[in-house]
């Protein structure tokens, strides 16, 4: 550290707690980065000092103070200089006359941009209305994708913002902390920066259930005396183990996080006593060999718990974390969890993709979480290429709370899925055509149906039939955005085929209403009419108007070429067959059925959704008179409907299944069921149940009705 006093010699004496605070920013920095980047962050300090002069935060410090602590986090990660100086200056843009020019002229381009990303991602508000949550959050994710320094600029500005929430009032405070827990340290443990996952965590729960997190913390303070003794016991019988065998290493007790404590509880449903009497210990070694002799020694002085044990080593979590888990019995049964790993792997553990930030370009390794980090982001970037909002936020959250399963192909190779991915998912994670043509699939070589949700370990085989197709109904079973998106995209070119058989059948009915047809239109009037609306094909018209894009009877009029009469025609109605397929849909308000009198909805992009003539949401669909047509069901209809009713039966044990089988006994199937209201006396269930049309309804209804236990049936309706 010979430069050390060149830079340091520069600062007035410590006079201030601010000068104090840069002092050891500077001595983090200079640790470990060469002198002129030091000078370069000095810098940006003076400028960020003076241009925040005069502003205060909440708590009535000089406002710099802010940057500077969200720097200090990130010097103790060892960021770049770049990365620093931006943390130094994120806040500028945002807060004071400064512009992305100005820091452009003083600072160059890349940290200009590093502090404008940062300033972009401070005005997303992070609501509970979802829609607007997934597009922030897809803006969010987009920021990261182009330079992952700029989310870590804002984790350690969050971290700061927690560390001193007190001085917020209380509304803000849970506001802040929610959107901390459902945002921020998922992305860090994504990123598998745990020191900062762990940290905001805790904040966020102290400030999101104050009375929670301080009894868990008042139980866990009361039993540290005596588990002070047993850590102490056995690190020392661990140490002792290692210095036999001549390993040079550290075994450390650990503390286990509140946050994680609280999590466990709530998720395993267990009881505060039972969790934190769970000892957790962390051997650090110097390479991988060691670790798995550690483990043998390990298992040598204590019992291991049969299935416990788990292998990140070989097969490392997603974001980069490597370590082997085993838990054993310690003295008097209490359980040992024990962490085995590298020096290395620590650190990565501890700091994730900001690990290696200063050899980024060593960066080899398969597991190393930068290369991790950046697979991920490139996944994201495709997906939110082809995605809505809604489906990117849900497969982010998917990606966020890495509940990962690994799976084997036929070969051997693994294959990662997350919790609860089917046969299905797995056959669109090889390729999306395996995932287009598989009809079958075999688990461990035994046949399996394709929904069926796959466990770790599995071998899985999947059996493709040329010319196969996709299941729409796949899409309700599946787990991954992959195989959704793709299911979903076939879908999209089989329904433009059905749109357009709905279009022409819709154009057909409305040219008849005023005493023409395509034929009189004629060839040459339809091409005049398509370069005039600027369609390419027939069929491009026909779908549109399938869709509900375009207006039947108006294009009916503009193709017949006729002075716009306002007379209102007798329409013919449109006749429901029940085979339009995806551009024919039934709403689930009111759930019409055949003999039913409904009415059509032309929803842009869907088709036609139909409801019955009462359902109180036409009220709100009579403003777009254009929008509704008049439909009707065709005499005999083949398939099933569903239909809504409502029971109220008395409190008896075992009602529910007797309803359902009388139910059933009406050639009704069950699809949904629901308590809606218990009562004292009697309790109201809902059941979404399959009819053919009105005539079975109300034979279904009438059965139920005659049952001695039964109240009062009645259909639901909106
Ligand atoms: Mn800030």
């Amino acid at each position: 550290m010979d430069y050390a006093p060149s830079i340091l010699a520069k600062l007035p004496g410590i006079s201030s707690r601010l000068d104090r605070n840069l002092r050891h920013l500077l001595e983090t920095l200079e640790s470990y980065m060469p002198d002129d980047q030091v000078e370069l962050i000095l810098r940006a300090y003076k400028f960020g000092a003076e241009a925040h002069q005069g502003q205060t935060r909440l708590s009535g410090e000089p406002y710099i103070s802010h940057p500077l602590a969200v720097a200090q986090i990130l010097a103790d990660m060892h960021l770049d200089g770049q990365a620093i100086a931006a943390a130094i200056l994120h806040d500028v843009i945002e807060d004071t006359e400064i512009d992305v020019a100005d820091l452009e002229q003083q600072f160059g381009n890349e940290i200009a941009i590093l502090v404008d990303g940062v300033s972009k991602l401070d005005q997303i508000q992070f609501d509970s209305q979802a829609e607007a949550q997934a597009e922030s959050f897809r803006k969010m994710m987009l920021a990261m994708i182009e330079d992952i320094r700029v989310i870590l600029v804002k984790l350690a500005d969050r971290l700061h913002n927690m560390r001193t929430l007190a001085a917020m009032p209380p509304k803000k405070q849970a506001r802040i902390a929610r959107e901390t827990l459902d945002i921020y340290a998922p992305i860090a443990n994504r990123l598998g920066i745990n020191r900062l996952k762990i940290e905001l965590e805790d904040l966020g729960f102290r400030y999101l259930y104050p009375f929670r997190y301080r009894v868990i913390g008042r139980v866990l303070r009361r039993r540290t005396g005596n588990q002070r003794q047993i850590v102490k016991k056995i690190t020392e019988q661990l140490e002792k183990a290692m210095r036999e065998e001549g390993i040079e290493g550290q075994v450390n007790g650990r503390e286990k996080h509140l946050y994680s404590i609280y999590k466990k509880m709530a998720e395993k449903k267990r009881s505060l006593t039972d969790i934190a009497d769970v000892f957790g210990f962390r051997i650090v070694v110097e390479d991988v060999n060691t670790c798995y002799r550690m483990l043998g020694i390990v298992h040598g002085r204590f019992k291991p718990m049969p299935g416990r044990f788990k292998d990140y080593i070989a097969i490392p979590r997603v974001n980069g974390y490597q370590s082997l888990h085993t838990t054993l019995f310690g003295p008097k049964g209490l359980p040992l969890e024990v962490q085995i790993r590298t020096v290395e792997m620590d650190r990565v553990a501890e700091s994730g993709v900001a690990a290696h930030w200063q050899y980024k370009a060593e960066d080899k390794t398969t597991a190393s979480p930068q290369r991790r980090a950046r697979e991920w982001l490139a996944k994201l970037l495709e997906i939110q290429k082809s995605g809505s909002p809604e489906e990117f936020l849900e497969s982010v959250k998917v990606d966020l709370f890495p509940d990962k399963i690994y799976v084997f192909t036929p070969k051997g190779d693994i294959m990662p899925l997350p919790k609860g991915a089917t046969v299905v998912d797995f056959a669109y994670a090889v390729h999306t055509d395996v995932g287009n043509r598989c009809v079958a699939a075999k688990i461990d070589r035994n046949l399996v149906p394709l929904r069926t949700v796959l466990q770790n370990s599995h071998t899985v085989e999947i059996i493709t039939a040329r010319g196969a197709k996709p299941n729409p109904n796949w899409v309700t079973f599946v787990a991954t955005a992959k195989a959704r998106s793709a299911i979903r995209n076939y879908m999209k070119s089989m329904r433009s085929s059905e749109s357009i058989d709905l279009g022409k059948r819709l154009l057909d009915r409305s040219l008849k209403d005023i005493n023409s047809s395509l034929r009189k239109i004629g060839k040459v009037r339809m091409r005049s009419v398509l370069d005039e609306l600027n369609i390419e094909t027939t069929s491009d018209l026909f779908g549109q108007l399938g869709l509900g894009e375009r207006l039947a009877p108006l294009t009916a009029r503009y193709l017949v070429g006729g002075e716009e009469d306002d007379e209102t025609q007798a329409a013919a109605s449109l006749v429901i067959a029940g085979t339009e397929g995806m551009v024919m849909s039934y709403a689930k308000c009111c759930y019409p059925i055949p003999g039913d009198s409904v009415m059509g909805y032309l929803s842009a992009g869907r088709g036609i959704v139909v409801h019955r003539n009462h359902c109180g949401n036409l009220t709100n669909f009579r403003k777009h008179p254009e929008k509704w047509l008049a439909v009707s069901w065709e005499a005999d209809i083949e398939r099933e409907f569903s239909s809504q009713i409502q029971v109220a039966t008395v409190n008896k044990t075992g009602v529910l299944a007797e309803v359902a089988s009388v139910i059933g006994d009406s050639d009704s199937n069950i699809e949904q069921v629901s308590v809606m209201d218990r009562h004292e006396d009697c309790t109201e269930i809902s059941f979404l149940l399959t009819v053919r049309d009105r005539t079975h309804l109300a034979r279904v209804m009438r059965n139920v009705r005659k049952m001695p236990s039964v109240l009062r049936v009645s259909r639901v309706c909106a």
